[in-house]
């Protein structure tokens, strides 16, 4: 099992460290994104219901996965009519 990594800045967080998460990833309290339409940080309290898209990009391990295009619940839902899945 791997140290958890911040997935904004990649350095590590302590374990009694205050972090967010997201899904698989987890965030320094002070490096949490922040929503893409209103722009409100990722919360503690919110973090379960933010959403977030992934790009695989090349690096110098071989591929990393970067989150990209949160949204937090409300704009979540205010995109909901939007398909999820729709792919340019
Ligand atoms: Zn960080
Ligand atoms: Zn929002």
């Amino acid at each position: 099992m791997l140290l958890t990594a911040c997935a904004s800045c990649s350095g590590r967080i302590s374990p009694t460290a205050e972090a967010a998460t997201l899904g698989d990833l987890s965030f320094h309290s002070a490096c949490v994104p922040s929503c893409d339409e209103c722009g409100q940080s990722l919360g503690p309290a919110l973090e379960q219901n933010w959403t977030y898209q992934v790009m695989v990009v090349p690096s110098v391990y071989g591929y990393e996965c970067l989150p990209f295009h949160h949204l937090c619940p409300d704009c979540r839902e205010a995109t909901m009519t939007i398909e999820p899945g729709a792919q340019d």
